[in-house]
């Protein structure tokens, strides 16, 4: 099996709330979402979806997913798709970083091998553990009353698990954390992620102020190095994301006992080849994982809940349910949350298919200078 074609269409993500506002006044009405096609010469099709969370979160932007794609695409045909280690080795050797560009192309190649072979990905990524996937519902930044009025209303729908986005002023962050907390069961869990926003000062007194308080902490600084002295002086769980960007860091941090949970995103980490890697080795030492991305619709929605249920169910602390934040569904046959959980397909691959209604023409077409059918082995 070898790569004829690669493609991608963007497509627009409205916000069903209207906006996304997080630390330091960081906001978001419209994701901008980039859905990526590997066409083999068999005539099976893979896709995947990147999707940063605009271009202010992490070095990443969704434009500069399509010139990336522009730029490695023709270095991947001829390549088999199902051949995933050494696909990664050849993009990370035609293209040094930009984890998030290669991203969409290693998840369309994991729905290739699941068709190929007949399997869906999780079965693929190691098996299903148990029925479903349990999900948080991240709370945009708003007053305290807002916050707590939207917890109520998604607690209503059946989730359990909640993300303040804090980091702004920490005052009015106390208060955030404080409102919502009081209106919570004791067996929810809250999690209060300040994106980086916070200095090590403010945050060591957020953490003093709602010390009483069952809240985990997340990201609270900018630097690493910030993040270990705020932990070094709290006993919250701590959760690190934006700092944890490989493997590298993540073995740096389990040395440094500097979180009890990590959260993983599939394009920070550069596609599932390599999110598998580090999810496989915090299973080894025993550190639960928020398993999701930056952001997405119907197809990164599917492949959250690929690696999530092929996680053993003690270390999956949460996922999240991108689709049901948009109001567009760029794919049919992806996950939809019942009663606060998802669970991935028992389709072959992703289990999903474009929904081409909503994704219109495509913006990059890189296809082989042979013909497919004549020259299969075609070459780059
Ligand atoms: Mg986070």
């Amino acid at each position: 099996m070898k790569i004829t074609r690669i493609f991608a269409h963007r497509v627009e993500l409205p916000l069903v709330e209207g906006s996304y506002k997080w630390s330091g006044g960081k906001s978001v009405s419209v994701f901008d979402s980039t859905i990526v096609g590997v066409e083999t010469e068999t005539g099976l099709v893979g896709y995947g979806e990147v999707c940063p969370l605009g271009p202010f979160y992490l070095p990443a932007y969704a434009a500069g997913v399509r010139t990336g794609l522009r730029e490695l695409a023709p270095h991947l045909l001829g390549y088999d798709p199902r051949e995933l280690t050494k696909l990664n080795q050849r993009m990370d050797a035609a293209l040094k970083g930009h984890a998030y560009v290669k991203s969409g192309i290693d998840v369309a190649c994991w729905d290739l091998l699941g068709k190929a072979t007949g399997l869906p990905i999780c079965t693929l990524l190691g098996g299903r553990f148990g029925d479903q996937v349990r999900l948080y519902r991240a709370i945009s930044q708003e007053s305290p009353e807002e916050m707590a009025r939207k917890v109520a209303g998604y607690r209503a729908e059946g989730y359990t698990r909640f993300q303040l986005k804090v980091g702004g002023d920490p005052d009015i962050d106390i208060e955030r954390i404080r409102a919502v907390r009081a209106m919570l069961a004791p067996t929810d869990r809250l999690v209060a992620d300040a994106n980086t926003g916070w200095t090590q000062h403010e945050a060591l007194r957020v953490v003093r102020a709602v010390r009483d308080m069952d809240v985990y902490i997340e990201q609270p600084c900018l630097t690493y190095e910030e993040c270990l002295a705020v932990r070094r002086h709290t006993d919250h769980p701590f959760v690190l994301d934006e700092n944890v960007d490989g493997l590298e860091m993540l073995l740096r941090a389990k040395a440094d006992l500097a979180m009890d949970v990590v959260n993983l995103k599939i394009s920070k980490l550069g596609g599932l080849t390599k999110t598998r890697q580090v999810r496989d080795l915090c299973v080894s030492m025993g550190l639960a994982m928020t398993l999701e991305d930056s952001w997405g619709g119907d197809v990164t929605t599917a492949a959250i809940a690929h690696l999530a249920h092929s996680t053993p169910e003690e270390l999956r602390f949460t996922s999240t349910d991108f689709n049901s934040y948009v109001t567009v569904c760029n794919a049919s046959g992806a996950p939809q949350r019942m009663n606060g959980y998802m669970r991935a397909s028992t389709a072959p691959g992703l289990g999903i298919q474009p929904n081409w209604d909503a994704l219109g023409p495509p913006v990059i077409d890189v296809t082989s200078h042979h013909d497919a059918a004549a020259s299969p082995a075609a070459t780059v």
